[in-house]
């Protein structure tokens, strides 16, 4: 038996280290969008499939007898594109999501649909200074927005058009409140904009947003297909550990 895991997250990581020790064959797939990524144990390929009927074929290509789509929650497409292929190929398929954030007492969340609609909602909150953490992807929504200074964060350098008042931030996570605290106050910012990601990794900017008792633009998670879901990596191990051997 060989496990698909659709990865680029941390959970993806963590499932394919615990089927690797546990002697379970994996083979993690990553988008190839990051230059240097974290790579998972375990046999790695990275690239787009072409599509689900190219993942469908694919996968009957190859002893593959589970897939645990582990992909972040907002890429949309590959998650449409597992969901028709497991389908097609007549292969298990489970999703591993991890929880969304939930506010807590004290803060100031604005919940928006997408990244126009973040774009829109800093004009509205009368911003001048924000942090932007949504990825290098999408950044086109703030192009055009000359009344505002951003600093925007991401793992590489952003390859679109962005607004004349910047400055790019090269980094990834895991961040600390401390760390986040430091950003937000040594660039006065006044408003914090983030994909509703979930997860501990990257949540302390909303501690640190919190603390400062700043606004926080929350763009939400896109639609999903219907395909059975677990929130942990313990659970999708388990799951995939039940699976017959093909
Ligand atoms: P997307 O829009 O769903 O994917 C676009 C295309 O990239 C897919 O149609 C697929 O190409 C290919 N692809 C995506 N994930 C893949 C994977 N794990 N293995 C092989 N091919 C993959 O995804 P995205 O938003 O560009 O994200 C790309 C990757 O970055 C994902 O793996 C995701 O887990 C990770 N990531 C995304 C975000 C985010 O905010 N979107 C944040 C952190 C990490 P084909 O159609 O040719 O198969």
């Amino acid at each position: 038996m060989t496990v698909l895991i659709l990865g680029g997250t941390a959970e993806a990581r963590a499932l394919a280290e615990s089927l690797h020790d546990d002697g379970v064959p994996v083979v993690s797939s990553l988008a190839g969008r990051v230059a240097r990524p974290r790579l998972p144990v375990g046999e790695v390929r990275i690239g787009g499939f072409g599509g689900p009927s190219a993942l469908a074929a694919w996968l009957e290509e190859r002893p593959i007898t589970a897939v645990v789509d582990a992909t972040h929650p907002f890429a949309e497409r590959i998650t449409a594109s597992a969901a028709a292929a497991a389908t097609a190929a007549g292969i298990g398929l489970m999703r591993l999501q991890r929880p969304g954030w939930e506010a807590e007492e004290g803060d100031r969340w604005h919940w928006v649909d997408g990244l126009p609609e973040a774009a829109a909602s800093i004009r509205e909150l009368g911003a001048d200074r924000v942090l932007l953490t949504t990825g290098r992807q999408g950044l086109a929504a703030f192009a055009d927005d000359d009344a505002r200074w951003f600093l925007i964060r991401c793992v590489d350098p952003p390859e679109v058009a962005l607004p004349p008042r910047h400055e790019v931030l090269l980094d990834r996570g895991p961040y600390t409140l401390a760390g986040e605290l430091e950003l937000i106050d040594a660039h006065a910012i006044d408003v914090v904009v983030t994909k509703d990601s979930g997860g501990p990794l990257t949540a302390a900017k909303l501690q640190a947003a919190r603390r400062r008792s700043l606004p926080v633009v929350v763009v939400r998670r896109p639609p999903r297909p219907e395909v059975p879901t677990v929130e942990t990596v313990g659970e999708a191990a388990a799951w995939a550990r039940r699976q017959p051997p093909g």
